[in-house]
């Protein structure tokens, strides 16, 4: 007999996105006269940056010639993107190693990665709505003790640690998908201190970072003096870069960064997860690889900021249609998304039917980030121009209607 993993049974039936392109297209089909622009996913849509085309024909011209020809890389990615991540690190005061760098196929991956070298039972705390592979990550690795910290408009969506209870493993992610949240120095230093206390360990996701625009904000935890030994960070050339479709992250995994043995004995997470990548992961492709080089470049670095500025006007045109529509909101300053407060009395399931059905716009539901995204749904300004200022006056109509 073949046993299975049984707690996948354990997980939700429908993955959020799935729901949502069932009830869009039955809306189109029942209604193909009516045009629906989405405002939902995650997903870029601008083109890659020039700097990566550019490196990526090249690679694989190299590809193409037996003297250039690569076969496999090494497992934690080339020596040459390692060094340019540590040194972007560095640039920012912070003393990260090269090899602390691991290179990967996404954060998505890492995320659920991890637990592969974490043991069992350990008392896990993330916040509440969140991205929902954190939770079911979990799940599927059957760690039952998972508690969830409430996001709220009164917190701003970046709960405090909690006074009493302790934990083992925290999630955090900042700016924060899918309410648009960042944390301030303070807020982090305060996780990195009850980390540090209780000898916790921070998976911090900062796959948005290249979206912050407010001074002083931390784009990384390890700005915050101590993190190293309780942190470790997950960035991802997806959402900056546009890479949803070529695949690249990386993992900062510090050699001070602690877990613990049964009987209480430190060990380092460093090795463990460079057994677990090696074993397990054969590396990301070698143009890949050169095209997130290039993000590193000046060409590359003026490139990717011009993407994401591009992306943030579409969130402050956005944010203006809102306000001036009189919706309440976060986020869409320093993140790509906004959280929005949904009409009172309806859920988010059935604000994410009434935009649809009134306004053809289709939302992602507050409610499949968590039980406290309930009562909001998020809009994304991953978009082409036309479709924002489309939304915009869909909204705009919306209020005279
Ligand atoms: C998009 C996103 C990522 C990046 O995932 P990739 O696998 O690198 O594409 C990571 N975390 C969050 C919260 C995200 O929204």
């Amino acid at each position: 007999m073949a046993f299975v993993n049984e707690n996948y049974f354990k997980l939700s039936p429908s993955y959020l996105f799935a729901e949502i392109s069932r009830r869009v297209d039955a809306f189109k089909k029942a209604n193909p006269q009516k045009s629906v622009v989405r405002c939902g996913i995650g997903d870029v849509t601008e083109p890659l940056p020039q700097a990566c085309i550019e490196a990526l024909h090249k690679a694989v011209d190299e590809m193409a010639a037996r003297e250039t020809f690569r076969g496999y890389g090494p497992d934690h990615g080339y020596d040459f993107l390692r060094h340019a991540i540590a040194e972007e690190y560095r640039a920012r005061g912070m003393s990260i190693e090269d090899d602390e760098i691991f290179v990967s196929d996404g954060s998505k991956c890492d995320c659920a990665n991890f637990l592969d070298i974490l043991g069992t039972g350990n008392r896990i705390l993330m916040p509440d709505p969140v991205y929902p592979v954190y939770a079911d990550t979990n799940v599927m690795a059957g760690n039952t003790d998972v508690s969830f910290l409430d996001g709220t408009l009164e917190n701003g969506f970046v709960p405090a640690p909690p006074k009493e209870k302790p934990a083992d493993l925290i999630y955090l992610c900042f700016p924060n998908n899918p309410t648009g949240a960042v944390a301030t120095r303070e807020q982090l230093a305060a996780w990195v201190d009850y980390a540090r206390r209780n000898n916790a360990l921070i998976l911090f996701d900062a796959a948005y970072e290249a979206f912050i625009r407010t001074p002083g904000i931390p784009h990384s935890i390890f700005e915050i003096p101590g993190a190293e030994t309780c942190a470790v960070e997950m960035r991802s050339f997806s959402k900056n870069g546009g890479f949803t479709g070529l695949r690249c992250g990386f993992c900062v995994v510090p050699k001070a960064a602690m877990g613990r043995r049964k009987d209480g004995k430190a060990e380092a997470i460093h090795p463990l997860w460079s057994r677990r990548q090696s074993t397990k992961f054969n590396g990301v492709s070698y143009p890949v690889q050169r095209a997130a080089e290039a993000i590193y470049s000046a060409k590359g670095k003026a490139q990717v900021s011009g993407l994401t500025d591009f992306y943030m006007e579409n969130a402050r045109l956005l944010g203006s249609a809102l306000k001036a529509n009189g919706w309440e909101f976060i986020g869409g300053v320093d993140a790509p998304y906004l959280w929005v407060k949904c009409i009172a009395g309806k859920t988010s399931w059935d604000m994410f039917s009434y935009l649809l059905e009134q306004a053809g716009v289709v939302t992602t539901p507050g409610s499949g980030f968590g039980a406290k995204g309930e009562g909001y749904f998020r809009l994304s300004v991953f978009n082409s121009r036309a479709n924002i200022e489309d939304v915009c006056s869909r909204f705009a109509d919306l209020a005279k209607a």
